[in-house]
């Protein structure tokens, strides 16, 4: 219980801060669009059921209407067909969901392609000057993406070639899948994989690696910036649907003051 104390006492001094790493979740939010003849998720949607009327006179209740996959999500394994027999999201150890952030900047090499994959070497690259990337952790890609976050159109990037917006090579989702200890990967974008994942091989390469080896995404992350490449700890809080592939999360960022 100390260390519990510890936080708590940190948290109240200020010496602790909270980030919040999610995009607020309206009508509005920006969310996948795939193209035919595939099957699109609604968006997010309240619908009022009482407002202080005769419906409900002292209180107000809305109805959410929600695909999974909307707004700042988790996706879970059974998500992907290769991870179909693993953790629904409401199976997921929450001690998976609690850890430490390894943040790759990459926002010079996006600035320069929005196609930019991350590649194996770029998170060598990172591991050499902080430590290898930690066990029960989130590689979180700090891409920039988030300043599009509020308009459609430029977060999902689309033209006719299709999305772009980055991710990692398919060697890098095999790496981080197969060789680390991570719990998984957060992005700033719609997906874990990028824009122009089809053309990956395997197609959705991160989707395919990730949640097959029991390793968890979350996207449409914000603020990354005010977290330090390593020493944050977040806390990332889906819904527990049972039998869900996703959830809209809530993802908090615990960073010294
Ligand atoms: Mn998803």
């Amino acid at each position: 219980m100390q260390n519990a104390n510890a936080l708590a006492a940190a948290l109240a001094a200020g010496t602790i801060r909270i980030i919040d790493l999610t995009n607020p979740l309206s009508s509005e939010t920006p969310t996948l669009r795939l193209p035919e003849p595939f099957a699109n998720l609604i968006d997010f949607r309240l619908e009022e059921v009482s407002r202080f009327d005769e419906r409900g006179p002292f209180w107000m209740h809305h109805n959410i209407h929600t695909g999974e996959h909307i707004g700042t999500h988790l996706d879970a394994p059974v998500h992907w067909i290769t991870g179909k027999d693993g953790h629904d999201v409401a199976s997921i150890p929450p001690s998976r969901l609690v850890g430490p952030a390894a943040v790759l900047d990459v926002t010079a090499q996006v600035a320069e392609n929005p196609d930019y994959l991350v590649t194996v070497d770029d998170i060598r690259a990172w591991e050499a000057q902080h430590g290898a990337l930690p066990e029960n952790g989130w590689l979180l890609l700090r891409t920039g993406w988030d300043r599009f976050a509020q308009d459609r159109e430029a977060f999902l990037n689309i033209d006719g070639t299709g999305s772009h917006t980055p991710g990692m090579t398919a060697e890098t989702a095999r790496w981080l899948a197969e060789e680390t200890a991570i719990s998984g990967v957060g992005v700033e974008t719609v997906g874990i994989d990028a824009g122009r994942g089809a053309e990956l091989d395997p197609p959705f390469a991160a989707h395919h690696h990730l949640l097959g080896n029991d390793k968890y995404g979350i996207t449409s992350l914000q603020n990354l910036r005010a977290l330090p490449a390593t020493g944050a700890v977040i806390v990332v809080a889906p819904l527990p649907i049972v039998g869900g592939g996703g959830s809209p999360a809530r993802v908090y960022a615990l960073v010294d003051a």
